[in-house]
C-alpha cells in the first residue's frame, strides 16, 4: 500500500431497513443525506425503463448531456467535464494535481471527503476554521503559499447551509495561481451563484441533489479551457454510464419538475427552520438542509425513534444537520425533537 492509504473512510447515513431493523421499528423518516425526497422526475424514471443497451460500453463524449447542461447552466459545452458525481470530479481533479506534499485548502467544518481525498493523495492539508456563521474569512489568503494546488469552497456549505461573500470568492481565486474549486452541490436551493470565471476556477454541480439523481452519480464542472485536456487524460475512460445519461438529458427536459421541487422544499425549509428556531439554536441554509446545535447525543436518540439525521462532530462540528424532507416527514422530525427535549 502506499504509505498515505489510511483505514479512515467516509461513512454514510445510516439506511431506512437498517434502522428498522436495528430498533424493531415500522417507521422510519431519512432526513441524513441531503436528498431529494420528492424524487427524480416521472419522464426520467420512464427513460430509465426504455433503457435496454447494457452490453454497450457508454461512448465517453457525452456531448448531448454537456449540450443540455450547456442550455441549462449557460456554460459551454466544450468546457464541461461529466464525473461519477462531484466527488468523481473531485478525484480526477486531485489525481491531476496533487503530488505529495502539495498543499490543499479546506475551510472546516464541511464536507468530509475534501480531507479524505487530500489524505490520499499525500497532500499537506491546511484547515482554516470558518468565522461567524460560518463564513469564510480573509485569513484563507494569508495561508496561500508557492506550495497550494488547491483550494476549496463550498458554495453552500454543507453542513452549515450558508454561502460565502463572493467578493472574498474572487479575491481568493485572484491571489493565487491554486485551482479553486467551488463545489456548488446545493446551488438550485440558494439565492444566488457564484458564476465566477476566471483562468483557476472550476465550479461543480450534481445531478444529486435537486434533480433527485444521487444513485445515478452525475456530476459535472466547467473547467477553465486550458484544463480540460488535462481532466479528459486523467479521468476513467467510461465514468458515467449511457443509462444515467440518458436518464440524465430527461431530467433536465423536464426542469419544471426539479423547479417544481426546489420550491416545495426552498418552502419547507422555512417553515422547519421557523419550528426549528423556537426549540433549538438553528442556523440560516441556503440548502436542503438545517445546521443546529442541541444536547449531545440527541441523534442517536432520534435514531431509536425512527429518524435519521446527522450527527455532525464526523465534519468537526458540534450540531446537527438534518435535511428538508415531505411535510410529514418534517412533522414526524419535529414531533419525535420535542419529546426529546
Ligand atoms: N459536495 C458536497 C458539498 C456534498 O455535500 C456532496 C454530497 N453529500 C457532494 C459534493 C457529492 O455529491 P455527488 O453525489 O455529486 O458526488
Amino acid at each position: 500500500m502506499r504509505e498515505c492509504i489510511e483505514f479512515e473512510t467516509y461513512i454514510p447515513g445510516r439506511s431506512i431497513d437498517e434502522v428498522k431493523e436495528l430498533y424493531g421499528l415500522e417507521k422510519v423518516v431519512k432526513l441524513a443525506s441531503n436528498e431529494n425526497p420528492y424524487g427524480a422526475s416521472p419522464r426520467a424514471i420512464e427513460e430509465l425503463r426504455k433503457f435496454t443497451d447494457l452490453h454497450r460500453y457508454p461512448n465517453p463524449e457525452y456531448r448531448e448531456l454537456r449540450e443540455r447542461l450547456e442550455e441549462y447552466t449557460g456554460w459551454e459545452a466544450e468546457r464541461i467535464v461529466i464525473g461519477a458525481g462531484i466527488d468523481g470530479i473531485l478525484e480526477t481533479l486531485f489525481t491531476m494535481l496533487i503530488e505529495k506534499g502539495d498543499e490543499v485548502v479546506i475551510p472546516v467544518p464541511t464536507f468530509q471527503y475534501y480531507s479524505i481525498l487530500a489524505r490520499l493523495h499525500c497532500a499537506k492539508e491546511i484547515i482554516v476554521q470558518r468565522g461567524k456563521d460560518f463564513r469564510i474569512t480573509e485569513q484563507i489568503i494569508d495561508l496561500l503559499s508557492e506550495k497550494t494546488k488547491l483550494v476549496i469552497i463550498p458554495f453552500p456549505n454543507n453542513p452549515t447551509g450558508n454561502i460565502e461573500d463572493p467578493g472574498l470568492v474572487k479575491e481568493i481565486a485572484e491571489s493565487t495561481k491554486a485551482i479553486v474549486f467551488l463545489d456548488e452541490a446545493y446551488i438550485e436551493f440558494a439565492d444566488m451563484n457564484l458564476d465566477l470565471d476566471l483562468e483557476n476556477v472550476v465550479i461543480a454541480r450534481t445531478m444529486s441533489k435537486a434533480f433527485g439523481l444521487a444513485n445515478l452519480r452525475i456530476g459535472y464542472a466547467r473547467l477553465p479551457e486550458w484544463l480540460v485536456k488535462y481532466y479528459r487524460s486523467a479521468s476513467t475512460p467510461f465514468p458515467v454510464s449511457t443509462l444515467a445519461e440518458r436518464v440524465a438529458i430527461a431530467s433536465l427536459e423536464d426542469i419544471d419538475w426539479m423547479k417544481n421541487c426546489v420550491e416545495k422544499i426552498k418552502s419547507e425549509r422555512s417553515k422547519l427552520f421557523g419550528e426549528l428556531e423556537k426549540l433549538v439554536e438553528a442556523y440560516p441554509s441556503q440548502a436542503n438542509f438545517i445546521f443546529f446545535r442541541s444536547k449531545d447525543g440527541l441523534a442517536e436518540e432520534l435514531l431509536r425513534k425512527g429518524v435519521i439525521i446527522r450527527d455532525c462532530r464526523s465534519f468537526g462540528v458540534s450540531g446537527y444537520r438534518v435535511t428538508v424532507g415531505k411535510p410529514d416527514e418534517n412533522d414526524f422530525f419535529l414531533q419525535k425533537l420535542k419529546e426529546l427535549l
